[in-house]
């Protein structure tokens, strides 16, 4: 069971107000607060021990290079990873796919097929574009119905010898809904595809295991996580990474260089050129020890109670439409009322200082699917209240009375 009220006093910025009201913080899925231990990791890296890793041979860098090794192995664990180095910090989730779009230029020939789900975040589909210009592949959507689930049927459909990758988002960050990507990835390896899955939206509900996944790729940002922005990882298989090629090239990701020829370092230095977050991956692992000391099954919990409580009372204003209502989702709920645009609700209920989402979600296709500009997207994480989604509630309710 999660104590909410011992939880929030965990995180600072809960206590502030916005125009004179008490922060009702409801755009988790954009990105996580952060609790004051996470804060405390920060302050304590430049206050003691800020050097650059992997290179001095002073103490300061010994720690710091110790402290972000510390951290890799962390996340290994979190994710069950095989080994810490399949765990390939980088700045976040956009990041991550883009050294696996780049590299996977090498390993793909005109008319083979990448798939792609209809519930991506804009930054899952532009570099699949940008890689099937450079290539000659084509680019296949796995279609959506109305609750906002994925077409199994004509995934089953898509799918054939000249698929050479599937990618899809474990949790649209739009509508909320899990995805069931252990179908996905073992069709996909019976065709023979890799699968890359962009987990920034259920890491912060569910604890993903990438070996019992078997996926290829798994990638993910720290912000959602409690964590600091800048920092993510991209977690892929061994004999992937081996394969892959680098990115980046420049300080850290070379063994030896002259300039007739470079030979690039081995794993995970080859994709981490360049000074990297320091701070930001100490304190991501930091971020990942105190989801864990909550507990996910506790955070599960607590967040679909919320998740059911929101629905029902949002669901009893006149005119209000929620857009994904797939039963396998997490605790987003994305809404709209009739004939006032989003973009309004959200300024009134902010001037009652609540935070919420309004616009497209950098999911273009998902809001042209339901023929809409955009929507209100509330999103709750385990320090929000039962409280105060009564007071999104009544400030929906106002803004209603006041635009119509
Ligand atoms: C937030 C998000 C991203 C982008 O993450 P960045 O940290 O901005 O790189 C990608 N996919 C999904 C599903 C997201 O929710």
């Amino acid at each position: 069971m999660l104590d909410v009220q011992k939880v929030r006093k965990d995180f600072p910025i809960l206590n502030r107000e916005v125009n004179g009201k008490p922060l009702v913080y409801f755009d988790n899925a954009a990105t996580s607060q952060t609790p004051q231990i996470v804060i405390d990791a920060i302050v304590d890296y430049y206050s003691n021990y800020n050097a650059n890793i992997h290179r001095g041979v002073h103490t300061l860098s010994q720690e710091a290079t110790d402290a972000y090794e510390v951290a890799r192995k962390k996340i290994q664990h979190h994710f069950n990873a095989k080994h810490a180095h399949e765990i390939i910090l980088t700045s976040g989730t956009t990041h991550s796919i883009n050294i696996v779009a780049t590299g996977f230029t090498s390993f793909l020939s005109k008319g083979d097929e990448i798939i792609v789900s209809a519930l991506e975040h804009h930054s899952n589909i532009v570099p699949w574009q940008m890689l099937c210009e450079r290539t000659g592949a084509f680019l296949k959507v796995i279609p959506m119905n109305l609750e906002g689930e994925l077409r199994m049927d004509i995934y089953d459909e898509l799918l054939s010898d000249k698929t050479k990758l599937v990618f899809t988002n474990h949790i649209s960050n739009a509508l909320g809904t899990i995805n069931p990507i252990e179908e996905i990835i073992t069709k996909a390896h019976k065709v023979g595809a890799a699968v890359l899955i962009d987990g920034a939206q259920s890491c912060p509900h569910i604890k993903p295991d990438v070996q019992d996944l078997d996926v290829d790729f798994y990638v993910a940002s720290a912000h959602k996580l409690c964590g600091p922005t800048g920092v993510g990882l991209l977690y892929g298989k061994e004999e992937w990474l081996n394969k892959l090629p680098p990115y980046q090239g420049g300080g850290e990701m070379i063994d030896q260089v002259t300039f007739e020829k470079t030979t690039y370092a081995g794993l995970p230095h080859k994709f981490e050129a360049g000074t990297p977050n320091i701070c930001g991956g100490i304190a991501f692992g930091v971020a990942l020890d105190y989801m864990n000391s909550i507990g996910f099954d506790a955070i599960a919990a607590y967040e679909n109670e919320l998740l059911d409580y929101g629905t029902q009372k949002l669901l009893e204003i006149d005119g209000l439409k929620i857009y994904g209502t797939s039963k396998n989702k997490t605790s987003v709920i994305s809404f709209n009322l009739e004939n006032i645009h989003p973009y309004d609700i959200g300024s009134i209920v902010d001037k009652l200082g609540i935070a919420v989402r309004t616009g497209h979600h950098c999911a273009q296709p998902i809001m042209d699917f339901y023929k809409i500009p955009g929507t209100i997207r509330a999103s709750f994480s385990f320090y929000n209240t039962k409280e105060e989604i009564d007071a999104l509630v009544e400030a929906v309710k106002k803004a209603q009375m006041m635009l119509s």
